[in-house]
């Protein structure tokens, strides 16, 4: 169902597996986009202190009819705050307006910065006062996760990373399922550009009589990963929840499966150190 939430590392908090994106939406877009999510079923928003968005997100959803605890709420710490994560998530908050974030994640590692270990620690503070329900990681390398573990008490709930049929991330999914870490993909539909018109997802979307989108949202729920994808435009917003109704078969899958080609779009983690 349209709900299927995934169980984190963190006792008893689930994920919903498909959530709303809301990277690029302006700020006075924001509040009618997540409104117009909220009715149409979704029940997770993703953010960003660096998006310039939390206040229209956190509007809409107080402003929605729904109990707070029904609707999963992600923010992520900028990279100019890693040495002041704790100010930094108050900030937060009062943008949004909440009193507390389901998840809470470091937005980028900027190892050229190594300030990702302290960031972590005031990220586990502020998990243990209660006032994030999860903490995980976003754009963290294999190294960056390892050294996490080494270094600090709590091992991240999930890590956000793009991840879509053209950047498929396998090495990172094997290791995230063998440390308890749950794959998030950002930019899913490769933020709408070739992927959605690749011949192969054509040939998937007359079979199952879904659109390119729908097929290659299916993909990432079969695999088990969270998935975000964004779109302001009510019917695209629509079209992309309705993804719970059908099932690819295993043949198909690997079809999709050989559509990988180490494709970035986003920024290299390793090299990204915008602050
Ligand atoms: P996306 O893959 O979700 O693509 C969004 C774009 O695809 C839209 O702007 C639209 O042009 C198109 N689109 C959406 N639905 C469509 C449909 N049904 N049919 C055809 N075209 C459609 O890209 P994204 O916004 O980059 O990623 C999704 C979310 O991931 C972001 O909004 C943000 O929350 C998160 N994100 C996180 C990071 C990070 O560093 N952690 C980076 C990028 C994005």
């Amino acid at each position: 169902d349209r709900m299927n939430s995934l169980m984190l590392n963190t006792d008893g908090v689930q994920i919903p597996q498909l959530g709303f994106g809301v990277w690029q939406v302006p700020a006075d877009a924001a509040a009618q986009a997540v409104s117009t999510a909220l009715k149409a079923g979704y029940r997770h928003i993703d953010t960003a202190a660096a998006y310039g968005n939390e206040e229209g997100v956190g509007q809409a959803v107080r402003d929605s009819e729904l109990p707070r605890r029904k609707v999963f709420v992600t923010t992520k710490l900028w990279n100019a705050d890693h040495d002041r994560a704790e100010a930094a998530f108050d900030e937060c908050l009062a943008r949004l307006g909440l009193d507390y974030v389901d998840l809470f994640l470091i937005h980028w590692p900027v190892p050229q910065q190594d300030r990702y270990v302290r960031a972590w620690k005031a990220m586990e503070k502020i998990y243990r006062d209660g006032r994030a329900k999860a903490i995980g990681t976003s754009n963290f390398t294999i190294d960056n996760l390892t050294r996490l573990m080494d270094e600090t008490d709590l091992v991240p709930s999930i890590n956000q990373i793009e991840l879509h049929p053209y950047l498929q991330q396998h090495e990172m999914r094997a290791f995230h399922e063998a440390n308890g870490i749950l794959t998030e993909a950002w930019s899913p539909l490769g933020q709408g550009k070739g992927l959605l018109s690749d011949p192969a997802l054509a040939v998937l979307s007359g079979k199952y009589g879904k659109t390119p989108a729908q097929i290659v949202l299916r993909w990432h729920l079969q695999l088990r990963n969270v998935v975000i994808p964004k779109s302001v435009t009510p019917s695209r917003i629509a079209e992309n929840i309705d993804v719970f109704d059908f099932i690819l078969d295993a043949e198909d899958m690997a079809a999709i499966g050989a559509l990988n080609r180490g494709l970035r779009i986003g920024p290299d983690p390793a090299t990204f150190n915008l602050v």
